[in-house]
């Protein structure tokens, strides 16, 4: 491997600037010439590769979004787009590539070196969802639930004055791994997961229950890719059958995306690019990095991508039935 660019593609999260500074610093440690690649897959199809050097990447560590930009690009999907993405990496002389995003990202990332197998490439897991298998947390998701807590916190303060019923829609369209977590830390009464049946009666029940035992607010978590549609229908289904409470409704949107990663998200951000450069320089590719326990594991892209597990620990499932009564 002589040079190594990174690039991010797909939804932002935040320490995806920790992973691009561990990346061009870890590269420039070993002696190789780092490139940074703006706006994911399409800064590649358009010669947007720039040489960057350590001090291209001081002060970013605590900042949110991504320094390189990032893009939906459809041109990558198509075999021309992915023969002019080479060209340009042959014509600045890079052999290897850092990849940091969701599964379309890593799709993209396999077809790729697929194709082209001088191209060695790297995935690093940076999405808020947390739904990627091989690797426990992606970059991003601890920060965006604790973006969602702080929210919650405040709705919980005007709730609780006006004994009020929230139904807070969060980020998940098929993981309910924000909705869980920030449901336990924020003290949720109820959480709607998309992974798991809730009816509207049950949800009734849970909260009649609550509200015979005198609970002055109710917060109830709504994961976007719930079932019964989103925060306002369930509300609404919810509002016609039980009016102890006046409900509103907050979908909390894009703000999830944003924000200064939490130390948790700068650590792994790190680790990841850390490891990702030692990776390709092991000679690996085709891999993603990951934290499996406490130690970074590599797993094949294909593995990534095609193994689909239930993400929500059963034992917080449980756990927030029972402290939420
Ligand atoms: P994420 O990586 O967050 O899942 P997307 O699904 O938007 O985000 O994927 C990011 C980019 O990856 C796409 O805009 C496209 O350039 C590339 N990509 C996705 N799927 C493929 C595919 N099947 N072949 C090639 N590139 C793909």
């Amino acid at each position: 491997i002589k040079n190594i660019a990174v690039l991010t593609s797909g939804g932002d999260a935040p320490g995806m600037n920790a992973g691009i500074r561990a990346v061009i610093r870890t590269g420039i440690f070993h002696g190789r010439n780092m490139f940074g690649v703006q706006q994911g897959y399409r800064g590649l199809i358009e010669n947007n590769i720039i040489p960057m050097n350590a001090r291209s990447v001081s002060n970013i560590l605590h900042m949110g979004g991504t320094i390189l930009k990032t893009a939906r690009c459809l041109e990558f999907k198509t075999d021309e787009g992915m023969e002019t993405a080479y060209r340009n990496l042959q014509a600045n002389d890079i052999d290897a590539l850092v990849v940091i995003g969701g599964d379309g990202t890593f799709t993209g990332a396999k077809r790729f070196s697929e194709k082209f197998e001088d191209i060695k490439v790297i995935g690093i897991p940076g999405t808020i969802d947390n739904d990627l298998y091989g690797s426990d947390f992606t970059l991003g998701y601890d920060t965006a639930i604790n973006t969602v807590i702080e929210a919650i916190d405040k709705i919980r303060d005007t709730a609780d004055s006006h004994d009020r019923l929230f139904f807070i829609e969060v980020m998940g369209r098929d993981s309910g791994c924000i909705a869980l977590r920030s449901g336990i830390a924020s003290g949720a009464e109820a959480i709607l997961l998309p992974e798991k049946f809730t009816s509207v009666e049950d949800l009734i029940a849970k909260l009649e229950s609550g509200a015979s035992t005198k609970k002055s607010s109710s917060i109830v978590i709504v994961a976007e890719g719930h079932k019964h549609g989103g925060a306002y229908d369930i509300a609404k289904q919810v509002e016609e059958r039980f009016d102890y409470y006046d409900t509103k409704v907050t979908i909390l949107g894009h703000l999830q995306r944003g924000g200064s990663p939490s130390s948790f998200d700068r650590i792994l951000g790190s680790r990841l690019g850390y490891a990702a450069v030692n990776a390709l320089i092991n000679g690996e590719t085709r891999k993603m990095v990951g934290l499996r326990g406490n130690e970074i594991k590599l797993t094949s892209l294909e593995d990534a991508l095609n193994t689909h597990t239930f993400k929500l620990e059963d034992d917080l499932l449980e756990m927030a039935q029972v402290l939420s009564i």
